[in-house]
């Protein structure tokens, strides 16, 4: 009732006076529109230059029917200085309309009820275009298509698309919808596309440009790939592993959901530094081209991470594209969905894998990466307007969503829940519906109560502080309970979860535990012989899961000889916990994963193990205790190196060698191999690798021998796209000041931010640890910068920007900055950019705590 109060004073003020939208997509402007118009078609053409500098020029005809002209209707519309809008045709007559904060506003009159159409001539917006020289591509999520084009820039005004680009000759176009002609003449070519299904602004999408095609057949139907690469032997060595890692997924997904894929064509497009892992636009998924051609000497984790991008793009064809969300609030439900579908699609392509372990180890240690924050968010947020999108993106949607969704399953059960998705994408097909539209379908399917589970763990942010209390005698239990506690003391929410408790010592067993009040007693685990309990022993049990004294002395002691990869992965997650609660000294567990890397085999809890050894050696360990463990530590990883049989685990240990190398023997051969005087037995060293090699020797050497290498190495890069990105980061790791300094000053200006990768490239280099005294400096600027990069940069930016540029700090000192900045932000800071800020800044807070000098 209140929103329909609302619309009618809106109606009002605009009979009145000129009513002006805010800037952005508001809620209430996206509310009134969908109530309004239906049965939207866009027509749309762009004529694009060869040069990069010269304006796109376009045409839109936009037509719907409108359910009744109560008042001038609101176009989004907010291109960046290459664009402006030339004339407006509203049914057929030239029409006045007025520009107002980023919209266009049609007035009244030259409306009526029923079909309308509304054609516009417009010089297009650069900005989400990304354009090179010698090609482009949109991304156009999350409300971004406006800023190129008019449009009504909201998820729910689903419309059908039709697309003709003008294109210099020589050039690939492509889209999402099908080719229908294509015609070249005077040095152009002009090609058409057909209309699409219903689709939202922020899927749709194209790109032009110069790319090579690979074509190819699976299960009849045509897949084709555009790309870039120019290392011909690596697309061959790539290229069926893509299509039918693609193929498969679609199989899947059809089998899975009861419905054949939605959108006709199927073509993907590999972009050389795309901001991100893929982008899900039917018809036309665009991926970054680094996670699909993998070098010979890719991890398995890559390989793992090839399979998962494409079944997440392809899962994204039902859960989000054909049924949509409403608003943006409920962005995390495709992205859940896609992710959750991407581990069951994977799993069957890796039979040797221990795939509970890998959901571990993929999701747990992200999702408490940013979950034990005090920056910390729910997994479904309120938005009041879509420029505010990008805030919602993080760790809490794509890794702690899925195990909230396998909990979900859990309760409903797996057949329920397929059921149920699948009543939920018939009944939506080609529309938009809420998470509370899911949740109703799926609680009449159990008699758990869903509403209230939601609330807990979709709508509240946190998670539960799990205690364990373990009673032994004789080396077996006399009694185990497990409370849990609300960390956020004024809420008092308690958690509903099924989970395994492992119990034992080298030897485990699983015993199942529901916790949903704020205690719970284990009866069955009573009289079961154990050195040590492991809530999450069996993988699933979510939380900041303390250990009992007895539990967590012989789990310091001895977590290498548990026999059970899952309880011992979950062990390592559990115990680096314990390190920044401060229940375990950084050195002792750095002395405990150096003693279990010796024997440790398995892939993933190396991969593991080697991430915290990074963080505890920078962030936890003194420069004093670096130096003095660094001998021992390089041993251990050499020894790793040597010793691991597949060239992927090489590859882990390689890495991890580089980035924590210290000494000089090992920065010695580390230069000999990137000289390629020396090969490392059994890997095989990818032009990418001996970038990052190169750029590690030059951070750690700061004469003119690093100068040297960079020159050196910036000859030897190939590829032109690596080429332009190794040039822009190289001032970022130059060992003059000034330069570094004049690097930094670029960023003030947004147009040198445009390539995001390149620039988290560089401020890694920048904030380095060896460099963090030196680069203390930036660090006020950064942070007071963040409110600019949430309204300038792509949706992951924010976060990206800050976790990059505190990366490399340890000190009081550098927390201190952080402090003030949050201590003297205004009122009316937006929550969300203080939260980004608590979140990145945690590790370096823990570690004013933790390191002791
Ligand atoms: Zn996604």
């Amino acid at each position: 009732m209140r929103g329909l109060v609302l619309a009618s004073i809106l109606i009002f003020s605009v009979q009145q006076a000129p009513f002006d939208p805010e800037p952005g997509i508001s809620e209430t402007l996206s509310r009134d529109r969908a109530a309004r118009v239906s049965n939207l078609r866009y027509d749309l053409a762009f004529t694009i230059p060869a040069a990069r500098a010269e304006a796109i020029s376009g045409r839109a005809l936009i037509r719907f029917a409108l359910k009744s002209v109560d008042g001038p209707l609101v176009l989004d519309y907010q291109p960046d200085k290459a664009g402006f809008l030339r004339a407006v045709e509203a049914n057929g007559r030239e029409t006045k309309v007025r520009q107002v904060n980023g919209h266009i506003i049609v007035p009244a009159d030259a409306l009526h009820a029923g079909d309308n159409a509304v054609a516009l001539d417009f010089n297009a917006g650069d900005v989400p275009l990304n354009r090179s020289e010698d090609f482009l591509y949109t991304i156009f999520v999350p409300a971004r298509a406006h800023q190129a084009f008019p449009c009504f820039d909201q998820p729910d005004l689903k419309a059908r698309w039709s697309l003709a680009l003008d294109v210099p000759e020589g050039w690939q176009a492509v889209g999402n919808g099908a080719e229908i002609s294509r015609e070249t003449d005077g040095g152009r070519t002009r090609v058409r596309l057909t209309g699409t299904e219903p689709v939202s602004t922020y899927l749709f999408a194209f790109a032009a440009g110069k790319f090579s095609v690979e074509q190819a057949e699976r299960n009849g139907r045509t897949f084709r790939m555009f790309h870039r690469e120019t290392d011909a032997a690596k697309v061959a060595r790539n290229r069926d592993a893509i299509f039918d890692l693609h193929a498969g997924a679609l199989a899947w997904l059809e089998n899975y959901t009861g419905i054949p894929y939605p959108f006709g064509k199927f073509d993907f497009v590999l972009i050389p530094a795309f901001q991100f892992g893929g982008m899900e636009h039917p018809g036309a998924i665009f991926y970054n081209a680094n996670g699909l051609l993998l070098d010979e000497s890719a991890t398995q984790d890559q390989m793992l991470g090839r399979a998962s991008v494409i079944s997440h793009e392809t899962a994204h064809m039902w859960f989000g594209d054909l049924v949509t969300m409403q608003w943006f609030s409920d962005v995390w439900m495709k992205e859940v969905f896609a992710n959750h579908m991407a581990a069951k699609i994977v799993n069957p392509a890796f039979p040797a894998m221990n795939h509970d372990l890998r959901y571990l180890v993929d999701y747990y240690p992200a999702a408490y990466g940013v979950d034990r924050t005090a920056g910390t968010n729910e997994i479904r947020q309120p938005l009041k307007n879509l420029n505010e999108a990008g805030t919602l993106y993080g760790a809490i949607i794509y890794q702690k969503a899925p195990i909230v969704m396998r909990q979900l399953e859990t309760l409903v059960g797996s057949d329920g829940f397929r059921d149920g998705l699948r009543d939920y994408l018939k009944k939506y097909s080609y529309g938009n519906a809420t998470w509370p539209d899911l949740i109703a379908i799926l609680d009449s399917r159990t008699p758990e109560d869903l509403a209230s589970w939601s609330h807990t763990w979709v709508e509240e942010r946190g998670r539960p502080v799990i205690r364990t209390e373990l009673s032994l005698s004789d080396g077996k239990i006399s009694r185990l309970a497990f409370t849990q506690r609300d960390p956020f003391a004024s809420r008092g929410l308690t958690w509903n979860q099924r989970f395994k408790v492992a119990v034992g010592g080298a030897n485990t067993t699983l015993v199942p535990v529901q916790l949903k009040s704020a205690r719970v007693e284990v009866p069955e685990a009573r009289g079961l012989p154990a050195d040590f309990v492991l809530a999450n022993g069996g993988g699933i049990a979510y939380g900041e899961i303390h250990l009992d004294p007895a539990s967590l002395k012989w789990l310091a002691a001895n977590l290498p000889s548990i026999h059970d990869e899952l309880t011992r992965g979950s062990a390592w997650i559990t115990l680096w916990d314990a390190v920044l609660d401060g229940e375990v000294k950084p050195d002792t567990f750095l002395a405990l994963a150096m003693r279990a890397l010796d024997t440790e085999t398995n892939e993933l809890i190396v991969s593991r193990v080697l991430s915290y050894v990074r963080e505890d050696f920078w962030r936890y360990s003194t420069p004093a205790a670096r130096t003095a463990i660094a001998p021992r530590l390089e041993n251990v990883l050499r020894h790793g190196l040597d010793t691991a049989q597949a060239s992927s685990l090489k590859s882990v240990w390689f890495s991890a060698l580089r980035d924590v190398s210290q000494t000089r023997p090992t920065l010695d051969w580390l230069t000999r191999v990137w000289r390629q005087e020396e090969n490392v037995p059994g890997l095989k060293l990818a032009e990418t690798d001996y970038i990052r090699l190169a750029q590690e020797l030059a951070v750690r050497d700061g004469t003119s021998s690093a100068a040297q290498i960079l020159d050196q190495q910036y000859e030897r890069i190939q590829n032109p796209d690596r080429k332009a990105q190794f040039k822009f980061v190289r001032p970022a790791l130059s060992a003059d000041a000034k330069e570094r300094e004049l690097w930094f000053s670029s960023l003030l200006d947004a147009s040198n931010r445009r390539r995001e990768p390149w620039v988290l490239d560089g401020l890694r280099y920048l904030h380095h640890p060896l460099r963090a005294a030196a680069s203390q400096q930036y660090l006020q600027t950064s942070l007071v910068l963040l409110k600019e990069i949430q309204r300038t940069g792509d949706i992951f930016f924010p976060k990206r920007w800050m976790d990059a540029t505190l990366s490399g700090y340890q000190t009081p000192e550098a927390a201190a900055v952080v402090r003030q900045f949050l201590d003297t932000l205004p009122v009316d800071y937006p929550e969300r950019l203080r939260r980004i800020v608590l979140s990145s800044s945690d590790d370096l807070f823990r570690a004013g705590r933790i390191v002791k000098p």
